[in-house]
């Protein structure tokens, strides 16, 4: 699967999705095995209730709720050519809604472990897809976002 670094890297970079944390501090967990697939995400170790904040202005695409991810956000970039996904939310920022136009920086979630997150390892599992159609927020190609953030 392509590494798409450079198609973010031009675009001004991206906020770092906790600001609690240092991306110094962090290992690159994008190319690591989950079982039989590759992670194609970042897991940012936090305190629970830790932060998140958009990392680019765009709007929220999709809430969802699912085994895997736990309470989940997509975040479309302005042109909608990304997708970012942010998971294992502890819980969403307090109105936050589908459609909503959110501004890079503004606190969209508190981290956590909901989903298949382990109990006592509460996280944020970021990803950022490239997606082909602007009406597609799920599938899409998987952007390495770390190298953006050093
Ligand atoms: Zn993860």
């Amino acid at each position: 699967m392509p590494v798409r670094t450079e198609i973010v890297a031009g675009a001004g970079g991206l906020l770092f999705p906790v600001p609690a944390v240092s991306p110094a501090s962090m290992a690159n967990s994008f190319a690591d095995a989950r079982g039989s697939r590759s992670h194609h995400a970042v897991d940012i170790m936090a305190p629970r209730n830790s932060e998140i904040i958009a990392v680019d202005d765009g709007v929220i695409a999709k809430l969802m709720v699912s085994a895997k991810g736990g309470l989940s956000i997509y975040e479309w970039n302005p042109d909608r050519t990304l997708v970012y996904f942010y998971a294992h939310l502890q819980a969403y920022a307090p109105g936050l809604e589908e459609g909503q136009t959110v501004r890079r920086g503004q606190v969209i979630g508190y981290v956590g472990t909901t989903g298949n997150a382990p109990p006592n390892t509460p996280h944020l599992h970021f990803a950022i897809a490239q997606v082909g159609d602007k009406d597609r927020w799920w599938g899409g190609v998987p952007v390495d976002p770390f190298p953006i953030w050093r």
